[in-house]
């Protein structure tokens, strides 16, 4: 049995992976020490603030209140991402909720026949209501339930510094000091982290989530990265946070804008006391002074005051995830650029596989890690491939950057002969091998249309459901977001 974990590294992966297993271990009536050792001089790294559906799982999971979430992390819904300007001057959205199936053949050709209508505003009722700012759930829906798909926009670094007291307050141990090196058995084994404490810390399991210092699997195990620079180019952001009391917008957006600019892509993220904002950029095509102009030229003159931060990053995945008994979960293990929001979601998913895959380690320690390795590179694959798509089909040619992104070098090629095919037609289920997979037909179908990329017709038998009930009576019974988050505040502060 697996006794004691040591994961370092005390951002939202330290953190969410320790309150995932701490829960597991505890239904399943283990007794295994969770202990958490976290830099006080290393700041985490401040980002990751959209998520994806799959967090109201996860939260759930860990035990923390939805209400709880909200207050503490300054959270909002999310619905859908809009992208502007990835098509010269179009715009479309990549919603949460699902197009409905079966549908007559009859409604396909009534799509195709009215082709001018948009695939995203025909087949999601999401689209239609962020436009009003409705909230994806009414205050009497179970926490974590909605009437539609949701995810939020968060602080990360507040709900890191959440977990971190929920996870002390359920058992695990924190420790705040640095890790200054680790011992490897001749075996290749981690046998103990040692700290500026003084402390040799020894586990069964070591967990490293030190970020892009990768301090114990790439470090201390020499364990090299996979790029992926050559399908996503973006390589750097700089991003600033922009406070109510100095800009607050007319609403707060249930949505993520993703708005495509010259040498990549701006994300605007609203949260309940501020806005978070980003502009995601290749550094061969511009530098870090100009990326940081077109930052500020874009938002306005209120931003004048405010600070930037710069932030580096290299979208690849470690060789491996795990070795030995050492596995990497976050930044220290990889990162796919922010485009759709995957980085929590990777956390999510490495945490529950941990967590599920606890007692086989202890058994086949070996067969484990291999297995753990498939399928933790599929899943970075699978992402890639989407992302990759998100560029490589855009018509801009009118930039250095975008001539770049589109290049025939730059296409995947596990992409490129489904991309010949579905030039013709819309993707279909056999286009997917694989269950749960993050990205499959419906999200990829939004993108493909709505970059208007596929000639032909929708596929398999879907046609253009009447959405105006669904729209009508959701707009009559859900509140708007502001109203709902103001309700969660004011119950909070009463039960405190
Ligand atoms: C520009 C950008 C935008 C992003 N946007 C999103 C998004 O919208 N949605 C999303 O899901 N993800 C996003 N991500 C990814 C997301 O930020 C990360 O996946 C997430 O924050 C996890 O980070 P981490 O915990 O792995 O690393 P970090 O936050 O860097 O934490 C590392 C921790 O390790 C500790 N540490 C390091 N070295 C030592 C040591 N020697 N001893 C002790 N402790 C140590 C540090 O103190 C810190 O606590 C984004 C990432 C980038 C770069």
């Amino acid at each position: 049995m697996v006794q004691s974990i040591v994961i370092v590294g005390g951002g939202s992966a330290g953190w969410i992976t320790a309150n995932l297993l701490n829960a597991h271990c505890q239904r399943a009536g283990r007794k295994t020490q969770i202990t958490l050792v976290e830099s006080p001089d290393i700041p985490t790294i401040g980002v990751g603030e959209a998520t994806v559906p799959t967090i109201r799982r996860t939260l759930n999971d860990i035990g923390l209140p939805e209400r709880d979430l909200l207050v503490s992390a300054e959270a909002t819904f999310k619905t859908l991402i809009r992208f502007q300007n990835w098509n010269a001057g179009e715009s479309y959205d990549h919603p949460f909720d699902r197009r409905r199936r079966p549908l007559t053949d009859d409604a396909v050709s009534r799509w195709t026949a009215q082709n001018n209508l948009p695939f995203d505003r025909s087949f999601s009722a999401l689209t239609q209501l962020a436009d009003d700012n409705v909230a994806p759930k009414s205050p009497r829906q179970a926490q974590y339930q909605g009437s539609f798909p949701y995810a939020y926009h968060l602080d990360a670094v507040k709900l890191a510094n959440r977990l971190a007291s929920f996870g002390r307050e359920r058992g695990i141990q924190h420790r705040l000091c640095n890790v200054t090196d680790v011992t490897v058995s001749p075996e290749g084994l981690i046998s103990a982290v040692n700290t500026d404490h003084g402390d040799a810390l020894a586990a069964d399991l070591y967990i490293d989530c030190t970020g892009f210092r990768s301090a114990l699997l790439g470090g201390a195990l020499g364990v090299k990265m996979r790029s992926f620079a050559k399908y996503l180019l973006c390589d750097r952001a700089v991003t600033m946070r922009i406070p109510y009391d100095v800009h607050k917008p007319e609403r707060l957006l249930t949505y993520t804008l993703a708005t495509a600019r010259d040498a990549g892509w701006q994300w605007d993220i609203n949260l309940q006391n501020r806005r978070g904002i980003g502009y995601v950029y290749s550094s061969a095509f511009l530098n870090e002074d100009a990326a940081e102009a077109a930052l500020r030229q874009h938002e306005g003159r209120h931003c004048d005051q405010l600070e930037a931060r710069h932030i580096r990053f290299t979208s690849g995945k470690r060789q491996v995830s795990w070795k030995g008994n050492c596995v990497a979960v976050g930044l220290s293990d990889g990162f796919l650029e922010p485009l759709e929001s995957s980085g929590l979601y990777l956390i999510e998913f490495a945490g529950l596989a941990i967590a599920t895959m606890l007692d086989d380690f202890a058994a086949a320690p070996k067969a484990t890690a291999r297995y753990y390795n498939r399928i933790s590179d599929e899943l970075y694959d699978e992402i890639l491939g989407f992302l990759n798509l998100h560029y490589v089909i855009s018509t801009r040619r009118d930039t250095p950057f975008w001539q770049a992104a589109t290049a025939d070098e730059a296409i995947l090629d596990d992409l490129r002969d489904r991309l010949e095919l579905w030039k013709r037609r819309s993707p279909t289920q056999f286009d997917f091998p694989g269950a749960d997979r993050l990205f499959a037909q419906d999200s990829y179908e939004f993108i493909l249309h709505g970059m208007k990329y596929v000639d032909g017709p929708v596929s398999g038998a879907p046609g253009v459901p009447d959405l105006s009930a669904l729209v009508g009576k959701s707009r009559a019974e859900l509140p708007e977001q502001e109203a709902l988050l103001a309700l969660v505040q004011r119950a909070a502060a009463v039960q405190a």
